[in-house]
């Protein structure tokens, strides 16, 4: 019989994506790890220097307990925000959640409470506007902490005494949720990586500010598990405005004119 091979059989295996996600993932506990030292390490020195410092002195034994308490604050924050990114990013976790009626004058109470604290510590003016009786679907708050984060961001980037502007609009398919600040605006070149996790435009400000770098990855989550997406424009020195939209549904509304029930 004719031993000569008839052909080859060549399998070729696109590995891009994988490559890019086990990257990714390695450089995510890379930021990790780094983003935890940096607290960790502040904890551990001043914790050392407090010990040798004996009793006595008792006003710089304040300051650094002050500055060790800020520093756990600080992890708190970090982990819950990773922890929030986790139960958003989870396989499953979310597509199954239900969505919840909830009204636009639920969302902007909920959002006033939260932010008002900050806001009068900067003296900012928040202003809300649209039709408060207008209802839309959220899984669970999720649409609350995306306002949150971006309202957040708005009053901390942006100026003392500026304003902080949410409104809230629908079309036939969409309801869209827009918060637009005084803030100094966002160079076009950071944009595309703007919504990746611990990406940040101005590391040392962001902060000082408080900010984790993970508050626009978890808004971005939210909107995708609605359905929806998020976008920002921006101009330098102007401001920017980030828009969240969400698709409206008009196939499933089952609690939709029962306002009763989320009061
Ligand atoms: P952070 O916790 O650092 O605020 P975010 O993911 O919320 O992280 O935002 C990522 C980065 O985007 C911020 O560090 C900041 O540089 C920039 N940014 C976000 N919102 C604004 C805004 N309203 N105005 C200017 N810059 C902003």
């Amino acid at each position: 019989p004719n031993k000569d091979p008839l052909g080859v059989v060549l399998i070729v295996d696109d590995v891009t994506d994988i490559r890019r996600l086990e990257r990714m993932r390695s450089d995510f506990a890379a930021n990790v790890s780094h983003e935890l030292r940096t607290p960790i390490t502040s904890i551990q020195g001043y914790a050392e220097t407090l010990e040798e410092l004996g009793p006595d002195d008792l006003e710089k034994s304040a300051r650094f307990l002050s500055i060790i308490r800020r520093n756990a604050d600080r992890l708190g924050v970090i982990i819950e925000d990773l922890l929030t990114l986790a139960s958003l990013e989870g396989p499953g976790q979310l597509e199954d959640a239900s969505l919840d009626m909830m009204s636009l004058q639920h969302l902007y109470v909920e959002l006033r409470d939260r932010m008002k604290q900050s806001a009068t510590q900067q003296g900012v003016t928040l202003a809300f506007e649209g039709d408060e009786g207008l209802q839309f679907q959220s899984k669970g708050n999720l649409i609350v902490e995306a306002l949150s984060n971006l309202v957040s961001n708005a009053i901390r980037y942006g100026p003392d005494s500026g304003c902080v502007t949410v409104t809230a609009s629908r079309d036939e398919d969409h309801i869209r949720f827009v918060v637009q600040d005084e803030g100094p605006g966002i160079p076009e070149r950071h944009i595309p990586r703007l919504f990746e996790r611990f990406y940040r435009v101005d590391t040392a400000r962001s902060r000082s500010a408080g900010g984790t770098g993970l508050g626009l990855a978890i808004v971005k989550h939210i909107a995708l598990a609605h359905g929806g997406e998020i976008s920002v424009q921006s101009e330098m020195g102007v401001g920017s405005t980030f828009t969240l939209q969400i698709p409206h549904r008009t196939d499933e509304r089952p609690i939709s004119n029962d306002s009763h029930i989320i009061s």
